[in-house]
């Protein structure tokens, strides 16, 4: 059956800056049949929907299950961090503590109107788990790294790939909504045999390749010090860069670096709070759009940020890429939108996501336009100068994923939250009580 759904307003995000007032968007199983103004629709059977219909948000970078270290080592430089709080408690990890941190995770995503997010942590299957359970929808890159105190012999890494090459064959595609890619954390983590190694697996399965990439100055300082040139020109020489890459935050980078990562199609995940808040810095953003490259929108974990609202990440990159800049004009709230949306199920190798067209999956959120914040609106396009400067993730109210409601007036329908907190709060106690 046929679904009509119809809204005061619809924005499709296949192209900046349009938006149907009113539309209606039809959906069949699960994919959308026929976007359009209210004119256009084909069949009777109405859903109305109160407020605005968007493509559900696209997060292209994130350590979700990251909800148990939620809060701890605030203040400490990003090395320190590391060091001293997240890598000794993740060596304490059991893949129950990431079902249930990544399904706390999924019910803040949810609610934040997020219905996709790429993950890149440990324990892969609980991931997945609880991505399914929770009826929602994730790109799941398993990541190459050794924890301190492992042994750093030989070539280390290619156990982590062959388990990571089966759990690809095990589950990408699983109910059609869970896609497999591969990762490795950051080339001055891993050493450029290993992110070859990594990057090849994920060619071979033609899938994903993710990786950390030029994050903090400290960082590309040592690696221009230690292989005598910048880590993306690094990766080009060592042939990573082939096949689809998505590298996050792309923080510093020179122009040889941008042009570098045009020529190669890569993809970047700028977490714009997290490079805030760790004070990382401020990516080229204008740059790298002007030299085509595929800009999204990741919120990094949720240890990191804190929280896993890409709403307040699309705002603060339009706030960092005019500061930056000192132009007004450097980021247009339609293009900052547009980051959230389409630039990244295309920065995902998934251009089917993060818009509302027909033969896509039925990923829709629906925002609440009675809040003040959206009065006046007088032109069409003042819908995105209130959605990106004064609206809020928390106005999300109803979302569908594969066109199933997972969340209804704000409330997520498929998690149980409060069971959820509870596993998060004991497990989190416990890591930090046995590092
Ligand atoms: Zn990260």
């Amino acid at each position: 059956m046929t679904v009509r759904y119809r809204a005061d307003a619809v924005v499709p995000c296949v192209e900046p800056g349009v938006v149907l007032r009113p539309g209606v968007v039809e959906v069949a199983d699960g994919v959308i049949t026929h976007v359009g103004p209210e004119a256009s629709a084909t069949v009777a059977e109405e859903v109305v929907v109160s407020g605005a219909l968007l493509p559900g948000l696209i997060n292209t970078h994130c350590h979700s299950p990251m909800t148990l270290f939620r809060g701890a080592g605030g203040g400490l430089p990003l090395e320190r961090w590391l060091g001293e709080v997240v890598w000794p408690r993740e060596a304490n990890l059991e893949a129950e503590d990431v079902y249930w941190g990544m399904t706390l995770a999924v019910a803040e995503l949810l609610r934040f109107g997020v219905t996709t997010s790429c993950e890149m942590y440990f324990h892969e299957d609980a991931i997945a788990d609880a991505v399914l359970a929770a009826g929602t929808r994730a790109v799941i890159t398993p990541g190459v790294l050794q924890l301190p105190g492992r042994s750093r012999d030989g070539a280390w890494w290619e156990p982590q790939l062959d388990v990571f090459t089966d759990f690809h064959r095990r589950r990408q595609g699983e109910a059609g909504r869970i896609d497999v890619g591969f990762a490795a954390h950051a080339p001055y983590s891993v050493p450029m045999e290993g992110l070859a190694a990594a990057a090849e697996a994920a060619r071979s399965c033609d899938t994903l390749f993710h990786l950390h990439l030029a994050e903090t100055e400290m960082e590309c300082t040592g690696f221009l010090a230690d292989h005598g040139t910048s880590e993306p020109l690094a990766l080009e020489s060592a042939g990573v860069l082939e096949g689809r890459v998505l590298a996050a935050h792309g923080v510093w980078l020179d122009d040889d670096d941008i042009s570098c990562l045009a020529r190669h199609d890569v993809a970047v995940a700028h977490c714009p709070q997290s490079n805030a808040k760790l004070a990382s810095g401020m990516a080229p953003v204008t740059g790298l759009l002007a030299a085509g490259v595929t800009v999204a929108l990741g919120t990094d974990g949720p240890a990191s940020n804190n929280d896993l609202d890409l709403w307040e990440d699309m705002r603060t990159a339009a706030f960092l890429a005019r500061l930056r800049e000192r132009d007004a004009s450097a980021l247009l709230a339609a293009g900052a939108l547009d980051l959230a949306t389409r630039a990244g199920g295309a920065a995902l190798g998934r251009p089917d996501l993060g818009v509302l067209s027909a033969g896509t999956p039925a990923d829709m959120i629906a925002f609440d336009l009675d809040d003040p914040v959206f009065v006046p609106w007088l032109e069409d396009d003042e819908l995105f100068e209130h959605l990106v400067w004064a609206a809020s993730g928390r106005l999300v109210t109803d979302v569908w994923v594969a066109g199933r409601q997972v969340v209804r007036a704000g409330s997520c329908l498929t998690v149980d939250v409060e069971e959820a907190r509870r596993q998060v709060e004991t497990r989190a106690r416990r890591l930090m009580e046995v590092q």
